[in-house]
């Protein structure tokens, strides 16, 4: 089996949630947090109310996904900031999705922001603080045997799929889906399942039709470049995704 950072049934406290067992076995609930983190937890700060509106976006889109057929941790929501799952043993990767080049993307290539990118382009990372998330080729996901060619086939397939079906939700929310991380895990009967979080933290969102590059930004890049609006542009995407 690959490496796992955390191993089912031990409670863990992280940068933007806090994971209990429940008296389920097999039941974890995830409390969210309003703390915020930027730059590998060198920027520290609070969104106020960014618990429950992270919690209920990622609720509705868990659910969202089901229906489409993708296999979810997501259980229920239990308060606004909590949410029942599945407990799962992750892989220690970040599997991040990108529809447009943005962040790191544009940082370490030149790519202007905002390129469209056809086919979207499908990326690892090691999940490690220590080392500072790094960008995996194929052979150092292989080397450090984080999955194996299966599963990096089934995750690459599953994060196309997933991308297309929030490319569609978000568009008809009059959001554009710039990139997006995800993290999987999988079960005791080791299939791959869709955890962890889909939210403003996790996910750039511009508004569709704005071009002004501050006022489109809908996401967690407020508070990474201090954009101010950080708390509103939140809510905007809860409002939107809870209309739609
Ligand atoms: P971090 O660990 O990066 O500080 P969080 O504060 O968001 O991030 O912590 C949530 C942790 O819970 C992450 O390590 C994530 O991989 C893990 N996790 C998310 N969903 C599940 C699940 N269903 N089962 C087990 N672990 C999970
Ligand atoms: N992302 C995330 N957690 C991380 C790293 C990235 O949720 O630890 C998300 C980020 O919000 C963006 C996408 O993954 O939506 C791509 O991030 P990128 O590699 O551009 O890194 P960044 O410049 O945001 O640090």
């Amino acid at each position: 089996m690959p490496n796992s950072p955390i191993a089912p049934g031990t409670p863990y406290e992280g940068k933007a949630k806090i994971l209990t067992p429940t008296a389920t076995p097999g039941i974890w609930q995830i409390f969210f947090k309003d703390d915020a983190t930027a730059f590998n937890a060198q920027k520290r700060g609070e969104i106020r109310g960014k618990g429950e509106i992270n919690c209920t976006i990622s609720s509705h889109l868990f659910q969202f996904l089901e229906h489409q057929g993708i296999p979810t941790h997501f259980v229920r929501q239990t308060a606004p900031n909590c949410m029942e799952v599945h407990a799962l043993t992750m892989f220690a990767l970040e599997v991040v999705v990108r529809n447009r080049a943005a962040g790191s993307l544009c940082r370490e290539t030149g790519l202007p922001l905002g390129l469209e990118l056809a086919p979207p382009l499908v990326e690892f990372y090691y999940k490690n603080d220590a080392l500072g998330d790094p960008l995996l080729t194929p052979d150092r996901l292989r080397l450090l045997n984080l999955a194996t060619p299966q599963q990096v086939q089934t995750l690459t397939e599953m994060a196309q799929q997933i991308n297309g079906h929030l490319c569609r939700f978000f568009a008809e929310c009059g959001i554009l889906l710039i990139d997006f991380k995800l993290e999987f895990g999988w079960n005791d009967h080791g299939q791959v399942i869709l955890a962890d979080e889909i939210s403003p933290d996790t996910c750039r969102l511009w508004l569709a039709g704005e071009s002004d590059p501050v006022q489109r930004v809908v996401d967690k890049d407020r508070f990474r470049h201090d954009l101010g609006g950080v708390e509103s542009a939140y809510q905007l995407v809860l409002e939107r995704v809870l209309r739609r």
